[in-house]
């Protein structure tokens, strides 16, 4: 027997988008159609507490690319993402937000990208509209500080809307990490890559699922991950308080002045900088005590419409 293999899949996570993921499907079942023979839609339900599921479960009695992974509960979009991938069957993958602000009318120039022999071709937001100030700021400053400490490339204002090849989504497949950060392991893995410039729309429904807990998170995960000069700069800190205290001892033997003040200043920064350094430190070690607990990444309550359950699904 041999498997359908679909050209082109488009993964989609999913967290309480009842407000717009109708008018997603029909966007793009409409817009798709036209322009790719085969595709299919695959949507990860990540805990949603809302009618998703129920629309998303109409629609595929409509359209028959429709295929739904179901988490038992909410993991994250990384992790959604992560499975999303894994299900899909495409000789390309194309992962972008369930809320239309990645409009699909990027996902032909991916393609063309795609057949001129890159292996992945991400979108590079050149404005963002209807963000807020502190959004805008927060995230141009982050992919900024990433792209410093970060020991791999990892391109400026991408978010994870991109066409990745087969060969490129079974490479990350095999990657198990609890916290990933996609957009950093698509570095990671290599190949070849280039950018399509696109203007990232504002969302048609519902409001943004990354509150400011899940934007730090996504940020410190990001960071920890590719990047050990969070622990360089603990190691600094330490060299210059140490030298700090000498030339303080220095100055108090010679001079003989002694003011309290300054020594209780003194104290609060350096009883400061060890609680921020233990502080870092534990944050990686925490990582290192989570991985070790080798859980799987997320729980699959539910998968509907594939032929078969893939093998690497973790769950
Ligand atoms: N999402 C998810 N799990 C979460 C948060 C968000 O699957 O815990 C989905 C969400 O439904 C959307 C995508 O991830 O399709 C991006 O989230 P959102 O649009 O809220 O982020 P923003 O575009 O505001 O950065
Ligand atoms: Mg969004």
């Amino acid at each position: 027997m041999t498997t359908k293999i679909n050209a082109i899949s488009i993964v989609l996570p999913v967290f309480n988008e009842e407000d717009g993921i109708l008018n997603t499907i029909e966007v793009l079942e409409n817009f798709v159609s036209c322009q790719i023979e085969t595709y299919e839609l695959i949507f990860v339900d990540d805990g949603s507490v809302d009618s998703s599921v129920d629309i998303i479960r109409q629609a595929q009695s409509q359209y028959d690319n429709i295929k739904l992974v179901e988490f038992s509960r909410n993991f994250g979009h990384q992790l959604a993402i992560t499975a999303g991938i894994r299900y899909a069957t495409g000789d390309a993958v194309v992962v972008m937000d369930a809320d239309l602000q990645d409009p699909p009318s990027v996902i032909p120039n991916m393609i063309e990208k795609w057949q001129e022999g890159y292996d992945v071709v991400y979108g590079k937001r050149l404005i963002r509209e209807g963000e807020s100030f502190f959004k805008l700021f927060s995230a141009k400053a982050f992919y900024r500080v990433m792209r410093k400490v970060a020991n791999i490339d990892i391109p400026l204002d991408t978010g994870d809307f991109r066409l990745m090849d087969r060969k490129v989504v079974d490479a990350l497949s095999k990657l198990n990490e609890p916290e990933p950060f996609v957009r950093g392991l698509v570095s990671w893995v290599g190949f070849k890559q280039t950018a399509v410039s696109y203007e990232r729309q504002e969302r048609t429904s519902g409001v943004t699922k990354y509150p400011l807990s899940k934007m730090l998170r996504l940020a410190t995960d990001g960071i920890t991950a590719f990047s050990e000069i969070p622990l360089k700069i603990v190691n600094y800190v330490g060299v210059i308080s140490i030298l700090a205290g000498f030339l303080y001892g220095l100055v108090t033997t010679f001079t003989g002045i002694s003011t309290l003040t300054f020594a209780i200043t003194l104290m609060l920064l350096l009883s400061g900088s060890i609680m921020l350094a233990l502080g870092i430190i534990g944050d990686y070690l925490y990582r290192t005590f989570d991985a070790s607990k080798h859980r799987p990444q997320y729980v699959v309550a539910q998968s509907y419409g594939f032929a078969k359950r893939p093998n690497n699904i973790h769950a």
